[in-house]
């Protein structure tokens, strides 16, 4: 059985050397086999780290709990259905899982929330992600969280000039905001969601970051409630962010960067409305696969002069 996790790329030839490392780091996982792809070697990780890329990892034949289809969000295993037995072996097969949910919801509603059992474990729905360097705490009950975006957030981060002012539209626990502070000079995170902000509050706190300000407020508002223009704005809102798209524009200064994240079933769908704002340049780029016929999709957007 085939599993898709976190991976690293390694030459052949420093393989052993990686390996005793992510060992000794307690981010080997030893459920997966490693493969090797031409001169390189492909490690299973246990989170997403620098140079980290996903990959599909045959599972060891010994260790099927871990095969058990799930999600996992820091040291919370999240199953599709309410698979006690599964729940069971998955709790012993890694040490890092500290609880296993089963989604009794969609992701629904304004917040983009789910709703949950607790099938085994500490009877939480809260948890701690790592996150290239950053600690992000989430109550998946409460606000949404993503770890199959931390590379997508790497991609911004190393688009970005320092010093640059930027606006996340739709924060939720702040993790772009947080990762992108490294090299804003500041940061506007705005969410509806009161529960997301002051989590985001906890989390900008926990990363020590100075210079991201945590902001309660429908984004739809947020060009009446704030004075600036800011040099990158950040849409991730796949199903509605380009019904925003009017405030992105208006809140981005010219030549500005506006990264609107939306889920498509054809390229370019989504273009037509964009053009309608003049922007100077958009590039589509493919977050990840959605579903069967769907695409998370960023449109990277240069705002006109
Ligand atoms: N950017 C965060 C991340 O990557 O984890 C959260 C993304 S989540 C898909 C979308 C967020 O938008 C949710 O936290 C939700 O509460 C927030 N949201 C939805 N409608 C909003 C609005 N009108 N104004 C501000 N935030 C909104």
């Amino acid at each position: 059985m085939n599993v898709e996790q976190w991976a690293v790329r390694v030459p052949k030839k420093n393989g052993e050397q990686r390996r005793q490392q992510l060992i000794a780091n307690g981010l080997l996982d030893t459920a997966l086999k490693p493969f090797t792809e031409g001169e390189d070697i492909l490690f299973p990780v246990t989170g997403g780290i620098d140079g980290g890329l996903r990959a599909s990892f045959e599972a060891h034949e010994k260790r099927l709990a871990t095969t058990v289809r799930h999600e996992l969000i820091g040291g919370i295993a999240v199953l599709q259905e309410r698979d006690y037995a599964a729940a069971g072996s998955l709790m012993g097969s890694r040490p890092g899982i500290h609880t296993v949910l089963a989604t009794t919801s969609d992701v629904q509603g304004e917040y983009r929330t789910r709703e949950f059992e607790v099938l085994a474990g500490v009877p939480t729905t809260r948890t701690q992600i790592i996150e290239y360097g950053h600690r992000f705490t989430v109550d998946l009950s409460e606000a949404y969280f993503s770890p199959r975006l931390a590379t997508e957030r790497q991609r911004v981060l190393h688009q970005m000039a320092e010093g640059e002012t930027v606006l996340d539209m739709f924060a939720g626990v702040g993790p772009f905001a947080i990762t992108m502070s490294k090299s804003a000079c500041l940061v506007i995170s705005s969410d509806i969601n009161p529960a997301a902000v002051i989590m985001m509050k906890e989390n900008c706190l926990d990363n020590r970051c100075t210079n991201v300000m945590p902001v309660l407020a429908d984004s739809g508002r947020l060009s009446k409630i704030l004075p600036w223009k800011f040099d990158r704005v950040v849409m991730n809102l796949p199903l509605l962010a380009h019904q925003f798209l009017e405030e992105a524009f208006l809140l981005c200064r010219p030549g500005g960067t506006i990264h609107c994240y939306a889920l498509v079933s054809s390229d370019g769908e989504y273009l037509e409305k964009i053009r309608s704002f003049q922007p100077s340049g958009v590039r589509e780029h493919v977050v990840r696969s959605y579903s069967p016929g769907k695409w998370h999709t960023v449109y990277d957007i240069t705002a006109g002069k």
